[in-house]
């Protein structure tokens, strides 16, 4: 759209160069300005799809008090027992603890908003958890699955997502799926994955990038990266994870 309003404007300081030619010391022929006059109005071009520019260095990948912050099996926290400085916890429907870093809180409450006025009604599953939570956490999981099984599920301590304060897990007050697969079938579900970018989370656990993010399909697990990450994300579709699009290596498991 921009790009398109500015044709115009490029054209006629296209023309204005031409018409300025200090090389030759005549006058300028005076057919000119008719031609100046005739010259039609650019033929607008098909609208370009690309997403709006993007300053891929705003933020740190590897800081992990950064909104950008890419934690992995390959790439744990430092330091290990990060603990984000502006935590806060939310006046939200939840099961466990709504805490989060101040700026995704205040996105989780704006996108709540919405999605209540949609007639959806999310519940925080679990949000922020300290390396002494995830320890518990994950342990559980190993007794339950096994370390393999637990790997699959859960990060090891210093590894998680949810130690950095900026994903949550969301679930349906009908309870319906929650932390299942079938999750992205229930109409909560289904508004997140249509809207959940506009107000700056991915999923960070897409379906059949295991491979990639080394965690089966989690469409209950959302990530807050800001409103213009999620929004390149989303309109180029074809690199959903936080891996593909900062072109890291794969990391299905720990080294
Ligand atoms: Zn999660």
């Amino acid at each position: 759209m921009t790009t398109l309003r500015l044709l115009p404007l490029a054209v006629a300081a296209l023309l204005a160069g031409c018409v300025a030619s200090p090389a030759l010391d005549i006058p300028a022929p005076v057919q000119e300005s008719a031609v100046a006059a005739e010259t039609p109005t650019p033929t607008p071009t098909p609208e370009s799809v690309d997403p709006p520019a993007f300053d891929r260095t705003q933020y740190s990948i590897d800081s992990a008090d950064s909104i950008w912050v890419v934690a992995n099996k390959t790439r744990r926290l430092s330091p290990k027992k990060f603990v984000p400085s502006d935590l806060v916890t939310m006046d939200v429907p939840h099961t466990y603890d709504p805490t989060l870093r101040r700026e995704a809180a205040k996105s989780y409450r704006t996108m709540l908003r919405a999605a209540t006025r949609d007639g959806k009604s999310l519940v925080v599953q679990s949000a922020y958890r300290s390396y002494a939570t995830q320890v518990s956490v994950y342990n559980g999981w190993v007794n339950q699955l096994g370390r393999h099984g637990a790997d699959l599920q859960s990060a090891r301590p210093g590894y998680s997502e949810h130690q950095i304060g900026l994903s949550v897990d969301i679930a349906a007050a009908s309870r319906a799926c929650t932390i299942q697969a079938c999750f992205s079938d229930t109409p909560e579900g289904k508004w997140l994955t249509k809207h959940a970018w506009e107000y700056g989370w991915v999923l960070r656990y897409p379906k059949g990038k295991t491979n990639i993010t080394g965690y089966k399909y989690e469409p209950w697990h959302w990530r807050y990266v800001g409103i213009p990450l999620a929004e390149q994300i989303h309109l180029i579709g074809a690199k959903e994870t936080l891996e593909e699009f900062w072109e890291l290596p794969a990391a299905p498991d720990y080294l």
